[in-house]
């Protein structure tokens, strides 16, 4: 299937900077037709180029509405200054950050994608991106991000029918109808 190829050749921060809801819809969007092939910064130049031999289309320059390319990072929580909110949790796509209610957060750096969708959620701004350590395991790390990516919405499904089904339970209790 072309939408699982061209995912393929895509970094999988799961950054949204494409547009797209991750790179799975931005994917399916560009084997559709119906999205130009250099909206991804993480990727740059060099995804670009493996898009446009996939799709056989002209190469682009990176759409600078969407970002820029850069060197990767890697989040890094100031753990004197985080007052255990836990809001950074919530929409982290690949589960780096660890804590818990009212505990110091941190973020394990091999699993961070550098997406940047945290930063925005921390009431006292104690998060900053840095420069991502070099790992002789980061050319694996595409592969890496989608598993924990995979199985964070695995978590998020179950959790979500497990929440439906107390429904259900709840409201056949009470004699009305679940949907
Ligand atoms: S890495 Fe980010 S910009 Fe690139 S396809 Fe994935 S979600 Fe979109
Ligand atoms: S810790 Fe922040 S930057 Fe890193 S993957 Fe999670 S949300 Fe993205
Ligand atoms: S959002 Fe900021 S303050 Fe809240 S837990 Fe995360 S890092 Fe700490």
């Amino acid at each position: 299937m072309l939408a699982e190829r061209i995912d393929a050749l895509l970094p999988q921060t799961q950054c949204r900077r494409c547009g797209f809801d991750g790179c799975r819809p931005y994917a399916e969007a560009l084997a559709r037709g119906e999205s130009a092939l250099n909206r991804c910064p993480p990727g740059g130049r060099d995804v670009i180029a493996r898009l446009a031999a996939l799709l056989g289309r002209p190469v682009l320059p990176l759409d600078p509405d969407c970002g820029h390319e850069g060197p990767q990072l890697v989040a890094l929580i100031d753990e004197e200054a985080c007052i255990g909110c836990a809001r950074c949790l919530n929409d982290c796509p690949t589960d780096a950050i660890v804590g818990a209610r009212k505990r110091m957060h941190t973020v394990i750096a091999l699993d961070c994608s550098g997406c940047e969708l945290c930063l925005p959620l921390c009431p006292v701004d104690c998060i900053d991106m840095v420069e991502a350590p070099a790992a002789p395991e980061r050319d694996t790390h595409p592969a890496h991000y989608r598993r924990l990516y995979d199985s964070r919405r695995t978590r998020l499904a179950r959790g979500q029918a497990e929440w439906r089904d107390a429904l259900r339970a709840s409201l056949a209790q009470d004699g009305a109808p679940a949907d």
